[in-house]
């Protein structure tokens, strides 16, 4: 069956052709670990996810990369401000190196909750400082770069165009606008490839331009070329990487290859809160732990990102995943119910079942249809292992531990809504370091019938019996 993806680079949706058919290679922009990922950054993932598994449904084989930014995000995702990772290890009293690694761990376990299938080559910005160094010297020779006393700048005039995924102008990118213009740039869309370090600047490397180190765009072309080559076929990330991130690793590859390095570039929507952006100086910024504070499961999460195609916003809200949280014990009961009935299904019901969810997946990743589909099944009457065994196959693209259900559907997650509002104050009470009353009110809730307990991953509940 057809694959069809909507391609940023052509605006339009399209038959997936593959470079090599035995081969799919697959290129994502990983995390900048400088800080937990929250949920927001996780549903990009969780469409990776769903990319990864519909195009194993396929039969296909994957060759998938992703980066870790450990140096060069700036504050601004163009060239301006402090590095994001240096500015944490100042905050943390920790040096760069700490960050990255505790930030690392703490998103591999978090990919680990949402049963997000592993890229093969999970690679780190900073590992790949020759490769990145040796891209440079690349666009310097073919005449695409000139250097500035802050560095090495990408002159986007000698391209055939720029920018070319975002229609018009580079939004965000207006010179004067949002940020300085450097008279030292000839043209106000050049961007830093190489920055020179200030004395106290800790993460820098030797170059011929001194004790320097990389700008972020550049990893992620270094990157790809090292263990994908020149050209490949997907390249994905959030929308917000679509005017400038992905605009700036087009230019870079076209200035040392003179090739566009993927032929299909997808991009994952925003998941709003409030109708407005998720960011941390709003204080609306929520991770997978504090989630699971409230009794909602990472898994839960996920059955929410599926609530909304990828290139649809999505509004988070608590009822959202809580409603997410009932659906999921739903389909793990409604399994069971399918695993231990006995009836026999004629098999042209099963098959058009599963030509209705492969047509749904195909046509760029609808999960909305394709969940709609599962649900069906989980309805039928007539309760059957044959209707069980089609939602493991379904699975494999949701992964949703389905076949897990038994384990799962014995925790009781519905939390009364008192014992919740007192959770949530105890939270408080905890962040402003006022144990008497952390204490006083774990009393109130084990007089409730549950009991707290304060583990590594925040605060967990049970029932006492
Ligand atoms: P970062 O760690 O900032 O480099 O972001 C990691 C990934 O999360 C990137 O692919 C971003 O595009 C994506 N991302 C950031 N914020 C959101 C959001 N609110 N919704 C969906 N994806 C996001
Ligand atoms: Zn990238």
């Amino acid at each position: 069956m057809k694959i069809q993806i909507y391609n940023t680079l052509t605006h339009s949706k399209e038959e997936f052709k593959p470079i090599n058919k035995e081969e799919i290679r697959i290129y994502s922009c990983g995390p900048t670990v400088y800080s937990y990922a929250h949920i927001g950054n996780f549903r990009t993932y969780v469409f990776v996810d769903s990319l990864r598994r519909v195009f194993k449904y396929n039969g296909y084989n994957l060759k998938h990369v992703m980066n870790i930014t450990d140096v060069g995000h700036l504050t601004s995702d163009a060239d301006t401000g402090e590095d994001k990772m240096e500015k944490a290890a100042k905050k943390e009293g920790k040096n760069p190196y700490e960050i990255a690694e505790f930030y690392t761990k703490a998103f591999m376990e978090d990919m680990i909750k949402l049963n997000i299938d592993m890229p093969n080559i999970i690679s780190k910005a900073t590992d790949n400082i020759d490769e990145m160094l040796e891209m440079v010297k690349k666009i310097i020779e073919n005449g695409y770069a000139y250097e500035t006393s802050k560095g090495i700048y990408f002159d986007v005039s000698k391209l055939d165009k720029y920018p070319v995924l975002s229609n018009n102008k580079v939004e965000g990118q207006e010179a004067g606008a949002r940020i300085e213009v450097d008279p030292e740039k000839k043209n106000p869309y050049d961007f830093a490839i190489w920055i020179k370090a200030p004395e106290n600047h800790m993460m820098k490397w030797d170059s011929p331009w001194g004790k320097s180190y990389p700008g972020w765009h550049l990893e992620c072309s270094a990157i790809s070329e090292k263990f994908l080559g020149k050209h490949f076929d997907i390249h994905t990330g959030g929308v917000d990487h679509i005017p400038i991130h992905h605009e700036n690793e087009i230019a870079q590859s076209k200035g040392a290859n003179g090739i566009i390095p993927a032929n299909y570039w997808m991009h994952c929507e925003f998941l709003l809160v409030d109708g407005g952006k998720m960011s941390k100086s709003l204080g609306n910024v929520y991770t997978l732990k504090e989630l699971k504070e409230k009794g909602i499961e990472p898994l839960a999460y996920k059955l929410f990102c599926f609530s909304s195609h990828y290139r649809n916003k999505l509004n988070f809200t608590f009822d959202g995943v809580k409603a997410s949280q009932v659906s999921l014990n739903r389909l793990r009961d409604g399994y069971l119910k399918h695993k231990n009935g006995n009836a026999n299904i004629e098999e042209n019901k099963i098959n058009e079942y599963e030509q209705k969810f492969h047509e749904a997946i195909n046509d760029d990743l609808n999960m909305p249809l394709a969940l709609s589909v599962v649900w069906e099944v989980i309805r039928e009457t007539d309760k059957s292992k044959e209707y069980a065994k089609l939602i493991e196959k379904f699975d494999t693209v949701l992964g949703l531990y389905l076949k897990n259900s038994e384990k799962y559907i014995k925790i009781d997650l519905e939390i009364p809504e008192n014992v919740k509002e007192l959770l949530e104050e105890r939270k408080k009470a905890r962040q402003e370091k006022n144990w008497a009353k952390s204490d006083e009110i774990r009393d109130k809730i084990k007089e409730l019938g549950y009991a707290v307990k304060d583990t590594a991953n925040g605060m967990e509940i049970e029932k006492v019996q």
